[in-house]
């Protein structure tokens, strides 16, 4: 029997104690604990719930690393831990909202409207837009994992416009790698460290793959492994590095081309792997004036495996010196040199280019715009190519490649690299990412052993197959979109443009201004629309993107757009839905706010079709159940879509008779498939009438209580034989297409040149081998210049037009271990470990400004202005200044009181940083992005610092109206929060009513 309760939790002072750990339980109060899927990051590591019923039902008591979790395997972090803040957080919204009539939208006037009221206000008005343009309907959301869903919903809808917030997070990651090995980082492949023995981390802080990552970088370094982080800040994982190479910003890719050069240099390439696995041995097109040149050579008798990718390339033969079947038999494949086809046609092997266009990449040559002596970037490669040549690892692992070799083992090269957004987040960003993974093919470490090694669904084709909608016409009323709003442009044939060539997307997605922009521009998004350029929209409707803040670049204009009136007296943007867990200062734009559910409280999944947590070892995903009931009204989006999608008789939402196809999130999650019969669906785990099946397998109805049964997740471990290179992996292949992660099994070759590149530049050139689509005149040269076959460094378009002697630093910003975007700064226990930013700067930086360390200071660009708390730094190159992100809010924003320090001392770098380049000779704008795949270039921005002076300081700028509370949340939250799951008086009730200061 548990002891008697307390007498009373308050304590002397009259305050709500923070902590009472000898107060009892409610008598008779009963325990649990169940299992789910943590989300207070992307990573996604497998959680225990501890709860106690606190009379009004069940309370978080504490969260624990699940220890049965294969990614986690128990381990939680701080953020995992402080999950329990973010239930009890004072800021949810816990009812649907509409702006009052008669209000202005932005004052923050809100009232409570039923959720049978919502759904019917926006089947009217959606319904009608759908029925008439459905491109007027956009539907853009942030960091959330259910793109298979979102995107599902935006195709069947019949809007093009869609996007998640991939394009203003790390598109140049995806693209950059699966444009040329065919995976990419994070959730689809990752750093081999168990048998690395070099390890180079280059552009990442904190990662996504938080916890996993942190683990097996603890068990490198403590078996003797060595760490080596480029980049302009020390912090995050650098911190343990045994080496720090400090870079200027958006120089990686100079760096990354002077590595190559010295690979090649010294011959420290793994020339067996480049022959067999890669195009380094095709003989490439190089008359100037033939319509192909620059494509790869095909022979018209050669072998068409797949009519749809044919493989019929050339090969120079060096033993009979002539021209043959690439991967013909017995042929040993000139890399190097010029040749001359039989019909005189000169050619040169694909790796010949490529050492022509490093060639005069020198060590110097990057030292001169990265900043790192010539005589590390010379050391850093000896290592890795003697690292990789004299400690080649081999696995008793026999296996069979695509052209039917046998081999004996495994073979591998022992170093790994890992990068994220320092690379990806600016407009040099896809050529950069491009030359960190032919780097990686040089050395050999392509899903090898202590390489790189892919997660399922990749790899996939190069490019995957999934191609975006290609015309206006693929746009109908009450008719879903003909081809999925995302995909993977192969041609200028896959863009998504009209017969002028100008974009059909209002964020100007997949045409000529970014061809391959995969995760689309959500960062363009407000202000196209706003100016309605290509178009104005009618709706907008954001998930969980706090597009009025951290996520919109120019935030104090991107604010007004949102308010902006025509001269008819209606909004430029006519209606705003913001579905958020919480008061976010987006949701006081919003015409109308949904509640959504925390993590907690609502089914989930990471699917396959989508971001599932896969292993080297084999496929792996998993799911979220509910811990405990929605707070008040809230609603998970997932239910709203497919609540929505019935209402409004989306195709998949409805059966042949026009009724209600699935009940609700769940039942869709269960019952859907990718195609009638096909038994793929959201889920691999326990698939089949009797839930014997994995991967596929008819529908089981019972399927989310076997998951519940089973930590919330299912891996399928593939044998040995099929768990490395798997590009060129048969049996891998074979296995995967049955199990549908692959349309096609022909073997997936690296792409160290890219003639998909190069078929935009013979567009922009008027050639034939562009295909019958051309580039309006203005964009010709934009194509020509940056769609480039090979990689190659160039200035940031933000470092070009601004006046390096006005604005001599580079200012970037990182994310911290503890938060993971704008959620955790109002989480009260994060909050104390940070609550408000500061700006780094290198101290001899600093000094030489007349800034003090704890001054306060400005910070301009050619934008704006914001003001600032300086930290003095050694752990800063002195070229860059940097800050965390996303700590800064707005006042009153996420229920943290008006003089929080979040607000108060806390600033958003976001100010300084414009969506668009200045005007071009025409006034037209590009958008402050990588011209190949729309990627933000957030860390492009060029600044300089003052001191601040007497003037204002106290508090940073710019300063904001206070946000109000709204309907069904506190208006005025006491000063001290306390949280006693399942203790007298001190449970949900009341500490719902907590606030923070
Ligand atoms: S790493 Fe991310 S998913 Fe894992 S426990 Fe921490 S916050 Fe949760």
């Amino acid at each position: 029997m548990p002891a008697p309760s307390s007498p009373s939790p308050v304590s002397t002072s009259g305050r709500l104690p923070l902590h009472d750990p000898i107060a009892a339980p409610l008598p008779e109060a009963r325990t649990e604990v169940k299992t789910t899927t943590c989300y207070m990051c992307a990573c996604r590591c497998g959680i225990r719930v501890h709860l106690r019923d606190g009379g009004n039902g069940p309370e978080v008591r504490y969260i624990e690393g699940n220890p049965e979790h294969p990614l986690n395997k128990g381990i939680i972090c701080a953020k995992g831990s402080s999950g329990i803040m973010k239930q009890y957080a004072p800021a949810r919204l816990t009812m649907p909202l509409r702006r009052k009539p008669g209000t202005e939208r932005g004052a923050g006037q809100f009232e409570p409207i039923s959720w049978e009221e919502t759904f019917t206000l926006l089947t009217e008005r959606l319904g009608q837009l759908r029925a008439t343009d459905p491109k007027k309907f956009a539907l853009f959301t942030g960091r959330d994992q259910m793109q298979a869903l979102t995107g599902l919903f935006a195709r069947q809808f019949g809007t093009p416009n869609y996007a998640a917030h991939g394009g203003f997070c790390s598109v140049n990651m995806a693209a950059g790698m699966i444009y040329t090995i065919g995976g990419s980082f994070w959730e689809f492949g990752g750093p081999d460290l168990e048998r690395a023995k070099l390890f180079v981390m280059i552009g990442t802080a904190e990662d996504h793959h938080s916890n996993p990552l942190k683990n097996a970088i603890g068990k490198y370094k403590n078996a003797g492994g060595r760490l080596v982080a480029i980049n302009p800040v020390r912090t995050g994982y650098a911190a343990v590095a045994d080496e720090w190479v400090p870079i200027r910003p958006g120089t990686d890719g100079a760096l990354l081309l002077a590595l190559i050069r010295e690979l090649i240099a010294l011959g420290l390439y793994d020339r067996d792997f480049l022959v067999r696995y890669t195009n380094a041995g095709q003989l490439v097109n190089q008359a100037e004036a033939h319509d192909e040149f620059g494509l790869m050579m095909r022979n018209a008798e050669g072998d068409v495996v797949n009519p749809l990718r044919p493989a019929n390339f050339f090969w120079w033969d060096r033993l009979s010196g002539r021209p043959v079947a690439d991967h013909a038999p017995g042929a040993d494949p000139a890399l190097l040199g010029a040749f001359t086809m039989p019909d005189g046609t000169p050619v040169k092997p694909a790796f010949q280019l490529l050492e022509e266009r490093v060639r005069d990449c020198t060590p110097e040559w990057a030292e001169g715009i990265t900043g790192i002596p010539a005589e590390t970037i010379r050391r850093l490669a000896h290592e890795m190519g003697v690292t990789a040549r004299d400690h080649t690892i081999e696995l008793p692992i026999a296996w069979t490649d695509c052209w039917g070799q046998e081999h004996k083992s495994v073979t591998g090269k022992p170093v790994a690299f890992h990068a994220m957004r320092g690379l990806a987040a600016h407009s040099n960003g896809f050529q950069t990412i491009r030359a960190l993974a032919i780097l990686m093919s040089l050395l050999g470490t392509i899903d090898r052993p202590g390489g790189f090694r892919h997660r399922a669904p990749y790899p996939r084709a190069v490019p995957p197959n999934a191609r975006p909608p290609r015309s206006p016409a693929s746009v109908k009323p009450n008719t879903p979109l003909d081809a999925p709003p995302l995909g993977w442009p192969e041609t200028p044939a896959d863009l998504f443009v009209d017969d002028a060539g100008e974009p059909v997307r209002i964020d100007k997605g997949f045409s000529w201004e970014h061809p391959l922009s995969a995760h689309g521009l959500m960062h363009n998004v407000i202000t196209n629309a706003w100016r309605g350029d290509p178009y104005p929209i009618d709706t907008l409707f954001l998930f969980m993107a706090n597009m009025a803040w951290n996520s919109s670049m120019n935030t104090s204009e991107v604010r007004k757009m949102l308010v902006d009136k025509g001269a008819d007296g209606a909004y430029k943007i006519p209606f705003i839905v913001v579905c958020d867990a919480f008061r976010s200062e987006t949701t006081e734009f919003a015409d109308l706010i949904l509640p959504d559910t925390t993590y907690l409280e609502r089914h989930d999944v990471m699917s396959m079709l989508d971001r599932p947590i896969s292993e080297f070892e084999g496929p792996v995903d998993a799911v979220r159940v509910p811990i405990l009931p929605p707070l008040g009204q809230c609603k998970p989006f997932q239910e709203v879509l497919v609540e929505l999608g019935s209402r409004l008789k989306l195709p998949a939402f409805t059966t042949p008779e026009g009724g209600r196809k699935y009940r609700d999130y769940p039942d869709f999650i269960v019952r859907y498939e990718t195609a009638p019969g096909s038994g793929i669906g959201f889920l691999t785990g326990w698939r089949g009438a009797e839930g014997d099946k994995a991967m596929r397998g008819e529908p089981n109805p019972k399927q989310w209580e076997a998951y519940a049964a089973n930590n919330c997740v299912h891996a399928v471990h593939l044998p040995p034989a099929l768990q490395y290179m798997r590009n060129w992996n048969r049996d891998y292949m074979v296995w995967a297409q049955q199990m549908g992660l692959r349309r096609d099994n022909d073997p997936i070759v690296i792409h160290l040149y890219s003639e998909f590149l190069q078929r935009f530049r013979l567009a922009a050139e008027g050639k034939a081998g562009g295909g019958p689509r051309r580039p309006p005149e203005r964009l010709r040269e934009r194509i020509r210049t940056f769609m480039d076959p090979l990689p190659f460094w160039y200035e940031p378009l933000e470092g070009l037009q601004a006046d390096k002697a006005s604005f001599p630093l580079a200012a970037i910003t990182q994310r911290p271990m503890a938060m993971y975007h704008a959620w955790d700064s109002q989480n009260a226990w994060l909050r104390q470990i940070h609550a408000h930013n500061e700006l780094h700067v290198n101290t001899r930086t600093a000094q030489a400004a007349g800034i003090g360390d704890g001054d306060w200071m400005w910070v301009e660009s050619r934008w704006g202005q914001v003001r600032c708390l300086c930290r003095h730094s050694e752990a800063v190159e002195p070229g860059t200044v940097w800050t965390w992100n996303a700590i800064g809010k707005a006042r009153g924003a996420w229920s943290l009181s008006d003089d929080a320090n979040e607000s108060r001392k806390g600033f958003l770098l976001n100010h300084l940083i414009s969506e668009e380049l200045a005007p071009e000779a025409d006034g037209r704008r590009f958008s402050n992005s990588d011209p190949v795949t729309g990627q933000a270039a957030w860390y492009d921005v060029r600044v300089r610092i003052r001191p601040a002076g007497p003037d204002g300081a106290g508090e940073t700028y710019p300063q904001f109206a206070p946000m109000q509370a709204v309907p069904g949340m506190a208006a005025a939250p006491p000063k001290w929060r306390a949280w006693f799951a399942g203790r007298m008086g001190l449970g949900a009730g009341a500490a719902n009513k907590g606030g923070q200061a």
